[in-house]
């Protein structure tokens, strides 16, 4: 007997656009600094029976490989270390490898406008994009600090579809509010066509330790609700068939499927 689910997700994809050279008390509220982590930078992408929906869009490599844009971008601001951007990294290249264009994606979900995951929004001018309203209204005001690259959302020609709280982008595509790492952070809830269910966690926390130690990240907007989403998605993720689904893990990454690979 088959299991019927309702979803319209078909496939989901993971992939992999990079790694970030940090000290680990970015990720994890007073972490000893002296220990340097690679982690991974990732974008997701579902085929679902209303087309393909992008999440997140990685880091503008032009940024990283170009010295004068990586001067202004990231030395003048204050990284150590420039991320790690290599050919096969290439969120282009991944998707003509799964047969798609930018063109092709009509919706993208942006979880916050930190700079690690808004670097090809340009690339999306045609598409919905859809955020949280908190988060547009923090990020269009915020200074150029370490985190942030405005000119990566601040095009006139974007189309955002700005929401409040959870919202139902499809079957099978739950987007939560989990706010505390920035002020409009946002997660996901994809259920898969086999029932299981990924808890797309993004900045709430970068690492599995996060949730299962309770542990806040390096920075954040509110101390508060940024625990009250770290407990929120661990919670989800301790129900049926779920699972959590860290995005800078770098435990985790070694594990997960890459594109072309695929969940289902
Ligand atoms: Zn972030």
């Amino acid at each position: 007997m088959s299991m019927i689910t309702n979803t319209s997700v078909k496939r989901f994809y993971v992939l992999l656009c990079g790694f970030e050279i940090l000290p680990r008390g970015i990720s994890v509220r007073g972490g000893d600094n002296r220990i340097i982590i690679a982690e991974p930078i990732c974008a997701y992408l579902a085929d679902t029976d209303s087309g393909w929906i992008l999440f997140d869009t990685g880091i503008d490599a032009a940024r990283i490989h170009d010295p004068a844009l990586a001067k202004e971008y990231y030395t003048d601001r204050g990284w150590t270390t420039l991320p790690v951007v290599g050919p096969s990294h290439s969120f282009i290249g991944q998707l003509e490898e799964l047969g798609i264009q930018p063109e092709d994606i009509k919706h993208v979900v942006l979880s916050h406008m930190h700079a690690d995951h808004t670097g090809y929004l340009k690339l999306f001018r045609h598409a919905t994009i859809i955020a949280q309203q908190a988060e547009i209204e923090y990020a269009l005001h915020t200074p150029p600090l370490l985190g942030n690259i405005i000119e990566d959302y601040s095009f006139p020609d974007l189309h955002w579809q700005l929401i409040e709280g959870d919202y139902e982008l499809a079957p099978g595509v739950l987007l939560l509010s989990t706010p505390g790492h920035t002020p409009g952070h946002q997660s996901a809830l994809i259920t898969l066509p086999s029932g299981e269910r990924l808890v797309l966690t993004f900045d709430a926390g970068d690492f599995l330790e996060n949730f299962e130690q309770e542990i806040l990240p390096g920075s954040s907007s509110d101390d508060e609700q940024a625990l009250a989403s770290i407990l929120r998605l661990k919670s989800l993720a301790a129900e049926p068939s779920s699972t959590l689904f860290p995005l800078h893990d770098p435990n985790f990454i070694q594990t997960a499927k890459l594109a072309p690979q695929y969940y289902e």
